[in-house]
């Protein structure tokens, strides 16, 4: 599959499953037929190595195909973008099984690395990990997990065993005995993504089902996670704004006000606010692009691109989507615009850690020339 087939494949899928069903998706249900269409497709193992049955592409690619997803659907965009970065590290540190079934599109995976204790701060998990014969049982209460009760396993963050370190990473399959699900997702946004607590207790795992060395955990999260989840989830923020536009502008190109013979977009000040939110959808896209380049390239300002680009696509996010809503109206404030979605959407983004406020304090170390972590 070339480049151009994966995104041809993808939009095809959208079209025919992941679009006519984002209104229903919207009222909390999972977006499991598009997940699995996707992985039929072969796009869930995107990521995934040729030697075991992925297709080898690498983020860009990715990135194409969540932001397309993310436009259509975002609570499917942001189901995809998590399985991708818990993908990611399965496919350096995980079993060649299970690499093989993420591949074949069999298996839905996600990140569960935020806790009650150390809330956005995922890098300081306080959940623990013990020896138990020649097993591992881990105890925790996750505060959020897209997919949870969904996914068939769960990147899965403790205290390290032995070692010294801040974290170590496992993989958890998701009908682990020991496993709950305290809480059903009812959020403002990203309805449908099931992003809900996990408890574990006295759950056991086989040693081998640890992702890295003991005490490697953090190494993790900056080499591999945090590049992933910055990138994809901008995408998917990406897609929602740039639907919201494309909705927007449609709405105001074809709403009249009778009286005076004229549509909204007659007038200029909707018609400045539709270029604004044009131009901040536009140069996000454009950092997008930059970030992608700066990765693939190695440059030196590639770790400084991955923090600024989410935080970037937040920020835009939050302000196009509410422009949205003032210039469509009391229209947008009911649902048949199809905006008032993409608003509640994008407001996740600020949140999802690293939150955008956690951004701006690294961001600014590095700027600084400061330690960033
Ligand atoms: C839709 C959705 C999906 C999610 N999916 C996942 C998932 O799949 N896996 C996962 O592990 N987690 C997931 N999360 C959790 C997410 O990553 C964050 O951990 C969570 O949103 C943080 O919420 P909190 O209430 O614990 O924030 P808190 O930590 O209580 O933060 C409250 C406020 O304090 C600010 N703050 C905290 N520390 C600092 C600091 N040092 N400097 C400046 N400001 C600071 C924050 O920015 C925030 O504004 C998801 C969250 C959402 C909303």
């Amino acid at each position: 599959m070339t480049d151009s087939q994966h995104l041809q494949t993808a939009r095809s899928i959208i079209a025919e499953i992941i679009e006519p069903s984002a209104i229903e998706v919207d009222r909390g249900i999972y977006p499991r037929a598009g997940m699995e269409a996707l992985g039929r497709a072969g796009l869930l193992g995107l990521l995934s190595a040729r030697e075991v049955g992925g297709l080898g592409l690498g983020l860009r690619a990715a990135a194409e195909v969540v932001e397309q997803v993310g436009a259509a659907c975002g609570s499917t965009g942001m189901v995809l973008c998590m399985h991708y970065c818990g993908a990611a590290v399965i496919e350096q540190h995980g079993a060649r099984a299970v690499r093989e079934d993420i591949a074949r599109g069999a298996h839905i995976t996600t990140l569960a690395l935020s806790e009650v204790g150390s809330r956005s701060h995922f890098w300081a998990p306080g959940s623990t990990a013990t020896p138990a014969g020649d097993r591992v049982r881990l105890d925790a209460d996750k505060s959020w997990s897209t997919s949870a009760g969904q996914a068939d396993s769960y990147v899965w963050s403790s205290q390290p065993l032995a070692a010294s370190g801040l974290s170590t990473l496992w993989l958890v399959p998701g009908r682990a005995e020991g496993l709950s699900f305290p809480a059903a997702f009812d959020g403002l946004g990203l309805r449908g993504n099931s992003s809900a607590p996990i408890r574990a207790a006295g759950l056991l795992v086989p040693a081998d089902a640890r992702l890295g060395p003991d005490g490697g955990g953090f190494d993790i999260m900056i080499g591999n996670v945090l590049p992933h989840f910055q990138i994809l989830s901008a995408a998917c923020y990406i897609g929602i704004l740039g639907a919201a536009v494309d909705k927007a502008a449609a709405h105001v190109a074809r709403t009249r006000l009778s009286h005076l013979d004229q549509t909204l977009a007659s007038l200029p000040t909707i018609r400045a606010y539709i270029a604004r939110m044009r131009i901040k959808t536009d140069m996000v896209r454009a950092l997008l692009l930059d970030t992608l380049s700066a990765v693939e390239a190695g440059r030196p300002d590639a770790t400084l691109r991955v923090l600024e680009i989410k935080a970037a696509a937040a920020e835009a996010g939050v302000e196009v989507t509410e422009l949205a809503m003032r210039v469509c109206g009391g229209a947008a404030y009911r649902k048949e615009v199809g905006i008032e979605r993409h608003f509640r959407d994008a407001n996740a983004a600020t949140v999802m850690s690293p939150t955008t406020d956690l951004l701006y304090d690294f961001i600014g170390k590095a700027v600084c020339g400061l330690p960033v972590f």
